[in-house]
């Protein structure tokens, strides 16, 4: 069953993606080299609280902190640390947020300093992956159309898409029905319907699909140790143009 939301729990939704936008700004602002991942936790945690909101993922299955940090060859689930960021890194910054019994969740991948082209293009391409899958967020779409869209975009760059994670319904609970591969056949899978509300994010390798977990039990690594991508957004399936709940990550706030 995916849940389809009424207005004044979309309403709720927003709200949820309004706080995690802020948490976000309010992170980015201390993205540099010589910053430890888990300095970005703590204000990420300390904005989610403050708007009145509680980290969706502290404790979640027993996640340790209130926001995936994951550094290059790692894909999603990195767990902060002591570690720095450093001029030539990537980082996905993934944050859920819980506001009023509404989730919202959403990740960005960022440059730290100059990077090397591999991994320029390899974020380009998984946003633009992103929004070609989010563009399929349509009454009367097939769900597949949407991990087709992205699929087909990533390897036209010659990149590869990650099967061993998915996106997912999201509303009352954090990973709700459906599952949303990034990748198949269009046209399968259960038709999208207003009202919906679905986490798409696309996680893109430069090198193979294939992702392993390390001896921590979270942080999920490419096999190969070559850089991976990561963008979700969370966004309300419409009758026209899709409604992307956490647009307000891509803009920096006037500070
Ligand atoms: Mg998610």
């Amino acid at each position: 069953m995916i849940s389809l939301r009424e207005a004044w729990e979309i309403e709720k939704l927003r709200q949820s993606a309004r706080l995690l936008a802020a948490a976000f700004h309010e992170v980015e602002k201390h993205i540099a080299p010589g910053v430890p991942t888990e300095t970005l936790d703590t204000l990420a945690d300390e904005a989610i609280r403050s708007g009145g909101g509680l980290p969706a993922f502290k404790g979640y299955n027993g996640f340790p902190a209130s926001v995936c940090t994951s550094l290059n060859a790692v894909v999603v689930h990195g767990i902060p640390g002591k570690e720095e960021l450093k001029p030539g890194d990537i980082l996905s910054l993934d944050i859920g947020v819980l506001l009023d019994g509404y989730f919202s969740d959403a990740a960005k991948t960022y440059a730290i300093g100059a990077v090397d082209e591999t991994k320029k293009r390899l974020m380009e391409t998984t946003r633009k992956a992103l929004h070609r899958g989010i563009k399929k967020c349509r009454e009367g779409m097939r769900l597949s159309d949407i991990s087709h869209a992205i699929q087909a975009t990533a390897e036209a760059d010659h990149f590869s898409v990650v099967r061993a994670l998915v996106g997912h319904g999201i509303g009352t609970a954090l990973h709700e029905e459906p599952q949303i591969p990034n990748y198949g056949a269009p046209g399968q899978g259960p038709k999208l319907q207003a009202g919906m509300v679905l986490a798409i994010e696309p996680m893109i390798n430069a090198g193979t699909h294939s992702v392993e977990i390390l001896k921590d039990g979270w942080t999920v690594v490419t096999r190969d140790r070559e850089p991976s991508a990561h963008f979700e957004h969370t966004v309300l399936v419409t009758q026209g143009k899709p409604e992307i709940l956490t647009m307000g990550i891509e803009e920096r706030q006037p500070e």
